[in-house]
């Protein structure tokens, strides 16, 4: 079984837990691929293989290209072997995935917050739609490998504590011991990370070889980021993405959440935003309560666009500033607007690469998040499989 496998750390099995994870990585790969990475016997390297595929862990599938001889036999890992869970955790809302090892979504669950939601009750709802998932899709609870959550921080990862995240609408979201909540639940490793940084690690997984280092970027109530160096997030002590929203981009500007001026969250954000175009009404006062509303208001309306695209200009400017101090090969942009707005995202993009330091401009690809609303839960799951590993 998968789970005994992963749970055995003894020197014996470590080199055959590197072949497994290998092969994994590469989806599919052949005898040759793993002597050319790992470097062992070819006679100990098939006996691991032919262990691997005893135990149900590992099979063939289909054959790679003849070099002369008999083409090579290919492996890939036993899908359902295996099941990770993956849970966000956002200001709005609440979503859970389930996958399986090949990280191939099997099923999801997803609720809004509302001024009800304490922790307590959140997490027993969370706990009960797992279990739910788990039933629906006829998975023994023994193939449940870990649960990862992406939360908005800032956290103690370290002790699974969620500190004392700003903007939910219920009371008690403070001091959150969310792992030691989840594994009185259900005797699995559970991993607590920023939704940001899960979210990036997720977009990274799915187009590894495209992309060397990554910023991730979410807009929407709160503005959060999260970076990839070669394939690990950076990770901050407090995983507090949300300072990013904090940023200063216009000096002595409009008076922040926090208390101070001109921060990107004062422009960019959602309730920025839908201030910023309340005060354009000169006759009837209004109050904009979703973007959906506001999508809707923009439709022949050259004022509310000229306020959407003010609000991009400030966001191209931080993300200009970003990338100037991290330099990654590919940004990616996530958020409602991002991926509803085409005026709003050229913008973006238009702004940044304005303001970009000229040797950057021609090396950054900057591109929509390409899993939408769950990158943040599937790189939850993710992470779990990562951590098995270690
Ligand atoms: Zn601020």
């Amino acid at each position: 079984m998968l789970k005994a496998f992963l749970e055995d750390d003894s020197a014996k099995n470590q080199l055959k837990k590197s072949v497994y994870q290998l092969i994994h990585k590469k989806g599919k790969a052949s005898k040759v691929d793993f002597l050319n990475e790992i470097n062992i016997p070819q006679t100990t390297l098939t006996r691991m293989v032919g262990e691997l595929e005893a135990r149900g862990l590992i099979r063939t599938s289909g054959y790679g290209e003849s070099s002369g001889g008999r083409p090579p036999a290919l492996y890939e890992v036993v899908p359902n072997t295996g099941f990770v869970i993956g849970i966000e955790i956002s200001r709005t809302h609440v979503n859970i995935a389930l996958l399986n090892i090949k990280f191939e979504s099997i099923g999801q669950k997803r609720f809004t917050l509302t001024y009800s939601h304490t922790p307590v009750v959140t997490i027993d709802k969370v706990i009960h739609n797992i279990n739910v998932l788990l039933e629906e899709h006829l998975i023994p609870i023994d193939l449940l490998l870990g649960i990862g959550v992406g939360a908005v921080g800032p956290l103690d990862r370290e002790k699974g504590i969620i500190l004392n995240p700003e903007g939910f609408l219920a009371e008690g979201w403070k001091d959150v011991y969310i792992v030691t909540m989840f594994q009185s639940a259900f005797a699995v490793p559970v991993f607590l990370n920023n939704g940001a940084n899960t979210a990036a690690l997720a977009e990274y997984e799915y187009h590894e070889f495209e992309n060397e280092d990554m910023l991730y970027c979410i807009s929407g109530y709160g503005i959060r980021c999260g970076f990839i160096n070669k394939g690990v997030s950076l990770n901050f002590r407090e995983g507090d993405t949300s300072s990013y929203g904090h940023i200063i981009i216009e000096p002595n500007g409009r008076t922040c959440i926090c208390g101070k001026k001109g921060c990107l969250n004062a422009y960019v954000s959602f309730d920025a935003i839908f201030k910023s175009i309340e005060e354009t009404s000169n006759q009837t006062p209004f109050k904009l309560k979703t973007v959906d509303e506001l999508l809707g208001l923009l439709i022949n309306n050259d004022d509310i666009l000229k306020k959407l695209l003010e609000s991009a200009y400030y966001y191209g400017i931080a993300i200009a500033n970003m990338i100037n101090i991290l330099h990654p090969s590919t940004v990616v942009l996530h958020g409602k607007l991002i991926y509803e707005s085409e005026d709003y995202y050229k913008e973006v993009i238009r702004v940044s690469k304005e303001h970009m330091y000229s040797t950057r401009r021609n090396n950054v690809v900057i591109r929509k998040g390409s899993l939408g609303e769950d990158s943040a839960a599937i790189g939850a799951a993710i992470q779990v499989f990562r951590g098995l590993f270690k």
